[in-house]
């Protein structure tokens, strides 16, 4: 099976298992854990902040970032199939109580213009709108990358304007791939930075929330109450650290995979398009008449595995743990006509 569904379905190398296993531990709760600290600090000075907090999903990166960003009634602005809306089965008005204002975007961004047209006015009738949150890469996009020039013009609307700007970076380094930003000059932009180490850098466990000190000392609580303080995390946190240190600089070959994969794609007669692959992500739109789980069934029938991604579409990302040859065995076994 070659399984394309997500980039979290990785397991860890030979050589990240045995960083891990040799990891020095501590209670992390205490602060004792060298790897974790090792891992919060290193992520924070890729990105040029002071201070990383290390969470056991992206999920809970991002809502911690809301739950100290954002009061009871304040308002997110955010893209309508953002993860943090969408994915995380509510969390923004369960956890924190704040509201969102979807904006429809374009290919899963959202444009300077259209959010400062969204700002509302200081009215009592109107939420206070607190935060804007971005996705780059954008899942639901199609894995495609935000220009740096709108990411400027929209960090410098959140400052005139006195809101915070969060970057949903669970694949931020598929994003600087493509677009050669340092992640210094790129981090500057945002207030609060979320990463995940377990999507296509390929560690099995955890995200890393990056910020000011004042902000992580802050998360760091409410991690706590969300009960995410573990202990000796230093084990998992390794795996983090070696893909942080080692797995960047081959995001490249998923990239050029996901190109091969897109070509092979199109080739089918059950195909209207595929979205122009940027990263790693391939949304192919399924023509008319086609459903996509039973599209999804047969393509795992010749051993292809695959998401429907809803709207007629299906997925595909490439990842660690695809070669070569499982592009060539996709290419081989794809069915052009069902
Ligand atoms: C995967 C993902 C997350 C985090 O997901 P977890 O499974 O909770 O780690 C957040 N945002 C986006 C865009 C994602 O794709």
């Amino acid at each position: 099976m070659i399984d394309l569904r997500s980039d979290t379905v990785t397991k860890p190398t030979k050589e990240m298992l045995d960083f891990m296993m040799r990891a020095e531990v501590g209670d992390d709760v205490f602060g004792d854990d060298p790897t974790v600290n090792e891992l919060e600090r290193y992520g924070a000075a890729l990105f040029g902040k002071e201070a990383g907090l290390y969470c056991s999903s992206g999920t809970q990166t991002n809502q911690i970032a809301i739950n100290v960003h954002c009061r009871p009634g304040d308002e997110i602005i955010c893209h309508e199939e953002s993860h943090i809306y969408r994915y995380e089965g509510g969390g923004i008005m369960r956890n924190s109580g704040a509201s969102v204002r979807l904006l429809r975007g374009n290919g899963g961004r959202i444009s300077p213009n259209e959010i400062e047209f969204n700002i509302n006015p200081d009215d009592q009738h109107y939420p206070v709108t607190r935060m804007v949150s971005i996705e780059d890469t954008s899942n639901r996009g199609g894995g495609v990358v935000y220009d740096f020039s709108d990411i400027q013009k929209i960090s410098q609307i959140c400052k005139q304007k006195n809101l915070s700007f969060h970057l949903d970076g669970a694949r931020v380094f598929n994003a600087l791939e493509v677009t050669k930003i340092d992640p210094i000059v790129y981090g500057k932009e945002f207030d609060s930075i979320s990463v995940c180490l377990s999507k296509s850098l390929g560690a099995p466990v955890g995200s890393l929330l990056l910020g000011t000190s004042d902000f992580i000392k802050k998360a760091r609580r409410v991690r706590k109450v969300f009960g995410g303080g573990m202990r000796q995390a230093g084990i998992i946190a390794a795996g983090g650290l070696y893909a942080l240190q080692n797995n960047i600089i081959r995001l490249k070959e998923d990239h050029r995979r996901a190109k091969e994969l897109e070509k092979i794609m199109a080739t089918a007669d059950w195909v209207e398009s595929v979205i122009p692959v940027e990263t790693n992500i391939v949304v192919g739109n399924l023509k008319f008449g086609y459903n996509e789980i039973e599209v999804v069934e047969k393509l795992k029938q010749v051993g292809i595995l695959c998401v429907g991604f809803g709207n007629g579409r299906i997925r595909m990302v490439t990842h660690l743990n695809i070669s070569d040859s499982d592009v060539e065995f996709v290419k081989l076994n794809f069915p052009t006509h069902l």
